[in-house]
């Protein structure tokens, strides 16, 4: 992939007119592909030359650490503009291996929960602190916690559209009912602008025939909200967290970067139709 330099931005000339497209990666099952694929992303869009922003709304911090940034010297985090201990200059830092700004998160977010409960418009804390920056990028994504708790109502409030991983398990369809519940509540309730972009199978392996038969079940269910990219169970995108390197940096010509660079480009086009 050539540096973001060397390639046009899709949204050249416009940027300062559009606001970014914010995005929750969301799955309220944990160990689906959700950080993963909110790493991958945030770099490949970037090396797209596309201006982003990773929010890491999860007090596990697994977003943060797999940009490059050490969650336990954080002085300032997400935390702290949720709660308004803090402005978003403040927090907003660089991914060095991957390019993009990031909102980091630690374990102190874990305890905003609780307070976010007594603030007012508590739901909105995050849509209101991302307000200050949206003609700033081109895309904000923001990597939901494994629940359906009011860090990830935060994140759908914020956002006009839902990225949903999903691995192509038996149980996968079954779980997806509750989390397209809660978008359809939110939408109607709180966030009109709210919409599933798509589906994402993620951690595909094609000689499972069960795989198969549940990603063929998730393209007759979902129809055009199934994304046409794949992302294949690739032992390198599991390697790259440990290096603090996003998988399509740390091994840019595996088969599990090129599917997070093809899925960038899906989305890139997708936009343009929404
Ligand atoms: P979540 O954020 O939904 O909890 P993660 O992105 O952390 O899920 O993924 C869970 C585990 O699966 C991690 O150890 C991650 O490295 C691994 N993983 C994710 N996607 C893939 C993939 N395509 N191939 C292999 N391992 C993967
Ligand atoms: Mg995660």
């Amino acid at each position: 992939m050539p540096d973001s330099a060397a390639r046009p931005r899709a949204f050249q000339g416009k940027s300062l007119t559009i606001m970014a497209h914010i995005f929750c990666v969301a799955n309220q099952k944990g160990g689906v592909g959700k950080t993963t694929t909110s790493v991958n992303l945030a770099a490949a869009l970037h090396q797209s030359g596309q201006r982003t922003l990773l929010v890491d709304l999860d007090p596990q911090g697994n977003a943060t650490m797999g940009s490059g940034i050490d969650k336990r010297t954080l002085t300032r985090s997400i935390y702290h503009l949720l709660v308004g201990l803090a402005g978003l200059d403040a927090v907003k830092t660089t991914s060095v291996p991957g390019g993009y700004d990031v909102l980091p998160a630690n374990r102190d977010l874990a305890g905003a929960e609780i307070e976010l409960v007594n603030l007012e418009r508590r739901e909105m804390r995050l849509k209101e602190a991302l307000a200050q920056c949206a003609n700033d990028y081109d895309f904000v994504l923001i990597d939901c916690p494994p629940s359906l708790s009011l860090l990830t109502l935060n994140g759908l409030c914020a956002a006009h559209g839902v990225i949903i991983p999903m691995q192509c398990e038996y149980y996968a369809l079954e779980g997806l009912s509750d989390l397209v519940n809660s978008i359809k509540k939110v939408h109607a309730n709180l966030n009109r602008d709210l919409k599933i972009i798509g589906l994402l199978r993620v951690m595909f392996d094609p000689r499972i025939t069960l795989q198969q038969q549940v990603s063929a079940q998730i393209e007759s269910h979902f129809g055009n909200k199934v994304f046409y990219a794949v992302v294949p169970r690739n032992v390198r995108l599991a390697e790259a967290p440990s290096h603090g390197v996003p998988g399509v940096v740390f091994d840019k010509t595996s088969r599990g970067a090129l599917a997070y660079f093809a899925f960038a480009e899906e989305l890139i086009e997708r936009v343009q139709t929404l």
